[in-house]
């Protein structure tokens, strides 16, 4: 796929592709004059951005060899006109390699060259909290967390995982005491030096109708760790469209003892039927991880 980044028409473009036939592209325009259409021979969709002075200025110089084209050839409508500007922005992308425009990108979603550490609750013998049909929390925060992981390199991060697969984070494994094992994560995250740490879990009750999303930080952590807990709870709540609990302080080991701003995320209650199905689901898995890496780029940006 071609990618056309020109910052000059917009502050902001983020690209992912999560399978092989969606690909997700959000433009943060300087202006709301667009317009969108699609062209046949070949296929394509075709995005007009902004109108503004100072954007057509910087167009003007580029346009004005083609003018002279045009009395060569005589009549052109602007429909062909437009298929000539396109024509030409994709003879200008050719030559681009696929790592600059990957260098693009990653400046653009404010993620490229920051480190983040990401910690999928639970795992090995802890299985977490238990679903009403069965469900298992450290298999849910792992999905999620696999899929986070893919989307914020796309985006240009270095990624740490605390663990990547279905077990215990300390050496000692199903022997470690609670506190060694949440300690062997937090040191994954201090030895990295990342920029940002976050531990993502479910949440759960004894009472079935409990439900909703929480972002939580400790509270002597200050306001970078409070701004990273909001948001990425900002964006569950819009994208997964689950009940905001709020942002709320805590004094969760994992976020009391990393050095970088961090949050622990309760993307949704496992003991709440519907919400149990939703994280359960590969769709609902895809949007929770979109809205947590929105949540960290809107806390980067
Ligand atoms: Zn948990």
């Amino acid at each position: 796929k071609d990618i056309d980044v020109r910052s000059k028409f917009g502050s902001h473009i983020k690209i992912a592709q999560f399978n092989p036939k969606t690909v997700r592209v959000v433009i943060n325009t300087l202006n709301s004059n667009h317009n969108v259409f699609t062209m046949e021979n070949p296929h394509r969709v075709v995005i007009d951005i902004g109108n503004g002075g100072a954007v057509a200025k910087k167009t003007e110089p580029k346009a004005e060899p083609r003018k002279e084209e045009k009395k060569d050839t005589s009549v052109k409508d602007n429909k062909e006109k437009k298929e000539e500007k396109k024509e030409r922005r994709r003879e200008e992308i050719k030559p681009v390699a696929d790592n600059e425009i990957d260098r693009e990108l990653a400046a653009l979603t404010g993620l490229g060259g920051k480190i983040i550490a990401i910690d999928p609750g639970h795992g090995g013998s802890d299985a977490g909290a238990i679903g009403p049909t069965g469900a298992m929390e450290k298999n849910v925060t792992l999905d999620i967390c696999l899929e986070l992981k893919k989307i914020l390199e796309d985006d240009g991060a270095t990624v740490v995982m605390t663990r990547e697969s279905d077990v215990e984070v300390s050496p000692k494994k199903s022997k470690a005491t609670d506190v060694e094992e949440l300690q062997a994560r937090v040191d994954i995250a201090n030895e990295s030096k990342a920029d940002i740490f976050l531990s993502i879990h479910m949440d759960s009750f004894t009472n079935r109708t409990a439900r909703g999303t929480t972002g939580y930080y400790f509270g002597a952590g200050g306001s970078t760790s409070r701004s990273l807990a909001d948001k990425v709870r900002a964006n569950i709540v819009d994208q997964l469209g689950t009940m905001s609990r709020g942002t709320q302080t805590c004094n969760f080991y994992v976020v009391k003892h990393t050095d970088m701003p961090a949050t622990l995320i309760e993307v949704a209650f496992i003991s709440y039927p519907d919400e149990e199905k939703l994280l359960t689901s590969k769709e609902g898995v895809r949007k929770a991880a979109t809205a947590i890496a929105d949540g960290i780029s809107d806390y980067f940006g």
